[in-house]
């Protein structure tokens, strides 16, 4: 590694700071094309010494010189206090090479906006961050979930599809982002984000008291099922799957019933965390978005159901089908059939229901088919013909 050392600085410093070379190396940090000396003690300011290719340092000149005799005359002049500084400084800088990287400047992260502008309980919402420089890693924390951003081509424009919990306490939120840059620095900046209170309904639905007070074979196979839901929403793509505008699973209209507080059987309340569309048996299901099937199998309450994955855990879930198409581990396309439409599980009559996940929080569905958004998530050709053989040898 490059550092003052090489400026004859170690000998400077070294015989004031007991010639440990982690003072010297306190002195200097690699910004990529630039290192950075951290001058201590009272008469010193910070200044950078630019270099003319990465990792070719071109020492020397009136700058470094005036460097050496200033930091020669101090260190002659406050004898006591530099060696108590030169300890200080090197332990913050411990601490931070431990813990927290180094800074950047907080305009790295030029702005950050979301839609749709106003976010209400269970709002789906698609963030963007503008970066001055390029970045490695951006990702945010809202309402104490994390969401990991995506670029497409352009490594200054960080995208991130995520959303606010039905279940989030209105109120203001810190949007918490982090970009780190190439050159390894670090970027925060925090953002309002308003979470306003939704306005939902209620009903009373009437079902089949198996399905309210299921007896110990049947509450055996919804302890199995959650296994099968948690493995299926563990599944962490690092890439969106997605691409473009979500569009309607069937072409019927929704009913209103996303949060929806249910009243079942006069005996049980439960909250209904999707949408409703009213659909005659035998309609083709199709998903409304593309990404990798991780559950297609029956479930107690759900029915026949299949869990799609659109990567950066954000999932669509398809319930109460006649019949399921599609087999785990297949890639979908959006539009693709899923199966049909039915009437299996917990239902009052023939319905499809859809529900959006991100990162454990139940999102509008609705909302989720309003958002405009890009085309990102373009699998390459060679993807698409493996699933296909795998999807047909498993049929
Ligand atoms: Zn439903």
């Amino acid at each position: 590694m490059n550092c003052l050392c090489e400026l004859g600085l170690d000998r400077v410093l070294g015989a004031r700071a007991g010639r440990e070379p982690d003072h010297t190396a306190a002195l200097a940090r690699w910004t990529g094309r630039k290192v950075s000396a951290v001058a201590v003690g009272k008469s010193f300011k910070r200044t950078d010494f630019r270099i003319s290719q990465p990792g070719t340092p071109v020492w020397g000149g009136a700058w470094v010189r005036t460097w050496i005799v200033a930091l020669a005359i101090t260190s002659m002049l406050v004898p006591a206090a530099l060696p108590r500084a030169l300890a200080a400084q090197t332990s913050r800088t411990r601490a931070r090479s431990t813990g927290r990287r180094p800074v950047a400047p907080q305009e790295t992260i030029k702005n950050v906006f979301w839609q749709p502008n106003d976010l209400q309980q269970g709002s789906p919402a698609f963030f963007t961050a503008e970066l001055v420089r390029p970045a490695r890693r951006v990702t945010a924390t809202l309402a104490g979930k994390t969401m990991t951003f995506f670029h497409t081509k352009n490594p200054r424009i960080w995208y991130a599809l995520a959303g606010a919990d039905l279940e989030t306490q209105p109120g203001s939120y810190d949007l918490e982002i982090t970009a780190t840059l190439l050159n390894g620095r670090v970027a925060h900046s925090t953002k309002k984000v308003d979470v306003a209170a939704g306005t939902f309904g209620t009903g009373d639905v009437n079902v089949p008291e198996n399905y309210v007070q299921p007896n110990e074979q049947e509450q055996k196979q919804i302890a199995s099922d959650q296994k099968l839901k948690d493995r299926a929403f563990g599944h962490d793509t690092p890439r969106p799957e997605w691409s473009g505008n979500f569009v309607p699973t069937v072409s019927t209209k929704p009913t209103p019933s996303f949060g929806e507080s249910r009243l079942l059987n006069e005996e049980r309340t439960s909250t209904h965390h999707g949408t409703d569309y009213p659909v005659p048996e035998g309609t083709p299901v199709v998903a409304t978005n593309s990404g990798t099937v991780v559950l297609a199998t029956a479930l107690y309450y759900e029915g026949n159901c299949v869990i799609i994955d659109h990567g950066l855990k954000l999932f669509t879930i398809y319930m109460h089908l006649k019949q399921i198409d599609v087999h785990e581990g297949d890639k979908v396309d959006k539009g693709q059939r899923l199966g049909l439409s039915g009437a299996t599980g917990r239902v009052t009559g023939p319905h499809v229901h859809l529900g959006v996940r991100w990162n454990g929080a139940n999102l509008d569905p609705v909302k989720l088919l309003a958002l405009t958004l890009p085309q990102v998530g373009e699998r390459p050709a060679t993807h698409r013909g493996h699933a296909a053989r795998r999807s047909h040898r498993r049929r």
